[in-house]
């Protein structure tokens, strides 16, 4: 049986562990990065052309990781020479009594 061994392993290619190899490389780190089926492919929660990132969240502690996370997507364009980012309005909705989107208003406030 053929060895590998890396100083940094990640199990699973779907965003999560792709994120996690991505800024370990970028740091000049060696990792590997292991996947059971094919980059890209549908069988995990990352399958799918988009996925929604915004900074209107009702949860004060998501809210405050948006910043850093744009900031990371604009890295991550730069990185990849293309645009990733497709900003568009977005509409919060909660029903009578609810105080969702007071809660969404003051994280944007
Ligand atoms: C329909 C849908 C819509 C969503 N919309 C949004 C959205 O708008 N905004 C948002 O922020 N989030 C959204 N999410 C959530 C987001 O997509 C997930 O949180 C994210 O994709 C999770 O990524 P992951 O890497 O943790 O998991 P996965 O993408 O499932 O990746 C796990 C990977 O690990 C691999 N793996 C598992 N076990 C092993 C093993 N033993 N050996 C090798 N490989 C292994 C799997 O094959 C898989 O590729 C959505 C999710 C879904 C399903």
């Amino acid at each position: 049986m053929e060895t590998i061994e890396a100083p940094n392993v990640v199990v699973g290619a779907g965003a999560m562990g792709a994120a996690a190899a991505y800024h370990l490389a970028r740091r000049g780190e060696p990792v590997l990065l292991v996947e059971q089926f094919a980059i890209g492919h549908d069988r995990g929660s990352s399958h799918g052309a988009a996925r929604i990132t915004r900074h209107s969240y009702a949860d004060p502690r998501y809210a405050r990781l948006m910043p850093a996370a744009f900031r990371a997507w604009r890295e991550l364009e730069a990185d990849a020479g293309e645009s990733l980012y497709m900003r568009t309005g977005g509409v919060s909705f909660s029903p009578p009594g609810s105080d969702y989107a007071a809660r969404v208003a003051a994280s944007l406030a």
